[in-house]
């Protein structure tokens, strides 16, 4: 039987350290009748993230493969699609955001707006995901609400509009103006926030002491707010001009209902998508999917690849049989699998905005499309501008061909970016990388998994334009310039630095340079 409830698809983008994870487990808390959050985040060791979703998997039956934890909250299913925590910033980050429908950009009361926040940021405006914000850690001294509001319209450009006001300043969180009741919402701390943190609303001419001078300063500054039009516009936000925002403790579960609420109220549903001819899917038209992440090696006795790929319209039922638009080639479902370390359990049917992992997926690349009746095929995933190249080569010549299976499949999970040229010849390739992160996981798998050991050599390269065969062959033999081609057969021109970038664009009217979106 479908699962015909509605669904939100959402990531959270934050720098790590801002309570990411801590937010992940209060919101699974929160769907769930769960008394117990630390039981399951076992407070020592706080980087298990995947230990934690396995066992909240357990304690809860909520559904998780290891790129998105589904969960039920009043009447809706809500994916959370994970992006990768690394402080590093490589594509993979992109990729996700490909697969969402809104993001909560977390910020960390006490720091502001971090780099890496502000780059998720700018990957989300580039493709139109409507953002919503969590001023996080309110249980701590930081900023103050009014300098936090101008950070953000300064540093994203886009307006906030609170939708809950603190009361008490950061580091004496008493609770929320709720600026569209005008009530206010009185938080209790629990010990250690380990159960749902309780919450009263009391009327806005009921609040009583202690809590007077506080929401008496929260009612001034709403009343400024207001009058700077600072309120909450739908067709704003979806259009990206704007950006809601709400106060929050994740530690302390404070806050946390009232997110999930909104994402219910206000964040878009998944909702109809144009392919590259034009064509278009409504949800709830056949099935279609497209892959956002694909990942190998999970089970060593076995080398399977396993695609995640978002659905995009129609029901998916384990079984089907889809064709690969790629290719054209009917590919089965039938392992189609919720994969989660070392447990696996079969997703028998999933919706538009759910996620799927499919099993045997050797064919299937990032940006994939798969469908079943009218053929459609979705845009390409947007590749980044990468900004750090090497050339590589096998480490030990007698492992030639491990180092070449290695490269070629690290390639179609697009850990990195693949780039050839005859000059070069195949057996060095070129590495490009958004992030320089990328080259560890690539030295890490290749010598662990492919054992295949790698050398690198560092390319004076910094920036990449995108160009074409005629391009290629202008552009042959100009110093500080060299043109190579990805393994999706885009050529790209590389040069030393912006200057020479800028004066071959300049000397040479006539050769495609187009920039590519900037990544890092
Ligand atoms: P991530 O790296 O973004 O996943 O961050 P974590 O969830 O691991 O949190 C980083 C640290 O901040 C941990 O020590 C958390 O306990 C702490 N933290 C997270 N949320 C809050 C909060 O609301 N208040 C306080 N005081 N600490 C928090």
């Amino acid at each position: 039987m479908p699962d015909s409830r509605p669904r939100r698809t959402f990531a959270v983008i934050s720098h790590p350290d801002a309570g990411k994870s801590t937010l992940t487990e209060a919101l699974a808390l929160h769907a769930r009748a769960i008394n117990e959050a630390g039981a399951v985040h076992g407070k020592g060791d706080r980087r298990g993230t995947v230990s934690d979703w396995m066992a909240m998997e357990k304690a809860r039956g909520i559904s998780i493969t290891s790129a998105a934890l589904q969960f039920a909250y009043r009447d809706h299913v809500v994916n959370l699609v994970d992006t990768p925590g690394h402080s590093d910033f490589s594509e993979d980050t992109y990729r996700v955001l490909s697969a969402v429908d809104s993001a909560v950009m977390l910020v960390d009361a006490g720091k502001g707006l971090e780099p890496q926040t502000l780059k998720l940021f700018q990957v989300c405006a580039l493709r139109g995901i409507p953002v919503i914000t969590v001023i996080n850690k309110w249980d701590r001294p930081g900023l103050s609400a009014l300098e936090l509001m101008d950070l953000i319209h300064e540093k994203i450009g886009l307006r906030p509009t609170p939708l809950t006001w603190p009361v008490g300043e950061a580091g004496d969180f008493r609770g929320v103006l709720d600026r569209r009741t005008g009530e206010f919402v009185k938080y209790t701390r629990t010990a250690g926030g380990a159960t749902r943190a309780p919450e009263r609303r009391i009327g806005p001419g009921e609040v009583e002491e202690p809590d007077a001078q506080a929401w008496a300063a929260a009612v001034e500054e709403h009343e400024l707010l207001e009058l700077d039009g600072a309120d909450h516009d739908q067709r704003r936000f979806l259009a990206g001009a704007t950006t809601p925002v709400m106060f929050a403790s994740a530690l302390q579960n404070f806050g946390v209902a009232q997110l999930l609420d909104l994402l219910l109220d206000l964040a878009p549903a998944p909702g109809a998508t144009t392919g590259v001819d034009g064509a278009v899917r409504q949800v709830t038209d056949d099935f279609s999917a497209f892959v956002f992440k694909v990942q190998s090696g999970m089970n060593a006795a076995h080398r399977d690849r396993l695609a995640y790929a978002r659905v995009v319209s129609g029901s998916f039922e384990r079984g089907m049989v889809v064709t690969h638009a790629a290719t054209g080639r009917p590919f089965a479902t039938k392992f189609a699998q919720a994969v989660f370390g070392r447990e696996t359990t079969s997703v028998e049917t999933a919706e538009a905005g759910d996620i799927i992992g499919l099993v045997n997926a050797n064919a299937l690349r990032v940006g994939d499309t798969v469908y079943v009746g009218p053929s459609i095929e979705y845009p390409p995933v947007p590749t980044f501008a990468p900004e750090h190249f090497m050339t590589a080569s096998a480490g030990d010549i007698g492992r030639y061909k491990q180092f070449r299976r290695g490269i070629e499949q690290l390639d179609q999970e697009g850990v990195v970016q693949v780039l050839r040229s005859d000059l070069r010849g195949d057996q060095n390739p070129v590495l490009a990388a958004v992030g320089p992160m990328q080259f560890e996981v690539v030295e890490d798998r290749m010598t662990n998994e492919f054992n295949a050991p790698i050398r690198f050599s560092r390319l004076d390269y910094q920036v990449a334009r995108r160009t074409d065969a005629g391009g290629a062959a202008a552009l042959a033999g100009i110093r500080g310039v060299e043109v190579l081609q990805r393994s999706d057969g885009t050529h790209l021109a590389l040069f030393v630095d912006q200057w020479r970038a800028k004066t071959t664009a300049r000397d040479h009217p006539d050769v495609m340079l187009e920039a590519l979106p900037a990544g890092g």
